[in-house]
């Protein structure tokens, strides 16, 4: 679909919807090409899924979450209860059209196709975060620490191969561990761990948090506009965008951008798109003093759970809940990961008042999210990045950013459209 793209100069009007991760980089991003930027959220930046990631830049995460094998694995897990994978009885008749695809992505060819897409949009992400902060004045929130992936034993190793197959043809540099060589990067994990994996070039945001708050100030101290307004529509006339309508105001556009997360399928279904966007619910426990010295993220393999050494504390994160948008938050998905926290590190101290948080990543089945033109002149998509969103916003954010201001994109954006679920309903 042939798309209007803006002028560059200053006077074409950009609204972007969502001022998330993701959001916050596609303004920063255009108005560096000299856009007039409008960022619109009904929150202050940042409160939303981007608010408490596991924080972990995994620009070698290729490998997309349904596997060869998946629906076996997910079987398994759904009959346990304390599993990292939760999908209420009463949520699957909903979950299981996007489950269903899920389970038809997980095909060997589709597999290595979708990793070869992630890692285009991947590949550079750590040095764009850094090199963003670094302009924004808050180099610090971005370091290249590695990670350290912490497996039982060989066998727990072995059901991940093909996933580090993946990482390894792509690039990653990659180190397996025995148990002393583990013990010499991280003294304080538990004896139930005897093999690892580390990848000393990824990296982490020490506050992800502060990260979006960071780059949406110095998108404001450079002459973008933060709104705050909750967007009920978009309003589009011959076939092109015209306004966006806020309950507060209705914003006049030549271009918008929906940066929305996991709400952006409501957005967008008056218009006609039909997503498999799904949200999949993640938590976070933080643990201001843990009592435990860990240098870097560390990812227990065998439970999903990340645990990552924050300015403000240990925050221990993961979980995959079903459950949709409005549902409650459970504490008992919470109350697991504190279980695994002390099953890593044996002495950490948990206080007895810990609180927990909720975040909804923004999923498709296909592990990848939805990003370029729409079906609209002058409407483009920048969501659905699941669980690596962190990683791919500085990315995501600049590719839309040229391609919106008239410059080629740097990746091929077909793989990525929207239309590629039009035949799939
Ligand atoms: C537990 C957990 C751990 C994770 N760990 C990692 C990790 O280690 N590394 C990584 O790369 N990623 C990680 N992720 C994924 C990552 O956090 C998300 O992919 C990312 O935050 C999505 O960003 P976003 O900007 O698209 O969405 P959000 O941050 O959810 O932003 C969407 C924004 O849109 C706004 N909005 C929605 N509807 C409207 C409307 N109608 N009008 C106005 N505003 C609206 C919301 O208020 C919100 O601010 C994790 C996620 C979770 C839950």
């Amino acid at each position: 679909m042939p798309q209007t793209t803006a002028s560059g100069n200053g006077r074409d009007t950009v609204v972007v919807i969502g001022a998330g991760i993701v959001g916050v980089c596609t303004a920063w991003h255009l108005l560096r090409r000299g856009a007039n930027v409008t960022l619109i959220d009904r929150d202050e930046p940042g409160l939303g899924c981007s608010y408490g990631n596991a924080g972990a830049l995994s620009f070698g995460s290729v490998a997309p979450l349904a596997m060869p094998g998946v629906m076996r694995d997910a079987l398994s897990m759904l009959l346990d209860p304390a599993a990292p994978l939760r999908i209420p009885l009463s949520y699957l008749p909903q979950a299981a059209p996007w489950l269903w695809r899920f389970v038809r992505a997980s095909r060997p060819d589709t597999v290595r196709r979708i990793s070869n897409v992630l890692s285009t949009l991947l590949a550079h992400s750590i040095e764009q975060h850094i090199e963003m902060l670094g302009e924004a004045g808050a180099p610090d929130i971005v370091r290249r620490t590695g990670q350290l992936y912490l497996y039982p034993d060989a066998q727990w190793l072995a059901k991940d191969a093909m996933s580090w197959a993946l990482r390894r043809e792509h690039g990653l540099r990659i180190e397996q561990l025995g148990r002393n060589e583990i013990l010499a990067l991280e003294p304080e994990v538990g004896p139930g761990y005897t093999v690892g994996m580390f990848t000393p070039d990824q990296g982490m945001s020490i506050n992800p948090y502060r990260q979006v708050t960071a780059m949406a100030s110095d998108f404001a101290r450079r002459g973008g506009r933060i709104v705050r307004d909750r967007i009920t529509a978009i309003e589009v006339a011959d076939g092109g965008v015209r306004a966006v309508r806020g309950e507060n105001a209705v914003y006049r556009c030549d271009h918008a951008v929906v940066c929305a997360g996991a709400w952006s399928g409501q957005l967008l279904a008056d218009l006609g798109y039909a997503l498999w966007l799904e949200s999949q619910r993640g938590y976070h426990v933080m643990i201001p003093s843990s009592g435990v010295t860990v240098a870097r993220p560390v990812i227990a393999a065998d439970r999903k759970v990340f645990l990552t050494p924050m300015e403000d504390g240990l925050r221990v994160a993961g979980t995959v809940e079903f459950g949709g948008l409005t549902r409650s938050p459970s504490r008992q998905r919470a109350e697991y990961l504190v279980r695994d926290v002390a099953r890593v590190f044996p002495r950490v101290q948990v206080p007895a008042d810990w609180s927990f948080w909720m975040g909804h990543r923004p999923c498709f089945p296909d592990s990848l999210p939805v990003l370029g033109p729409s079906r609209h002149h002058g409407l483009w998509f920048n969501f659905g990045h699941g669980h690596l969103g962190l990683t791919m916003s500085a990315p995501c954010g600049d590719i839309l950013a040229r391609t919106i201001c008239g410059e080629p994109p740097n990746i091929d954006l077909a793989p990525l459209s929207f239309s590629r679920f039009e035949h799939s309903h």
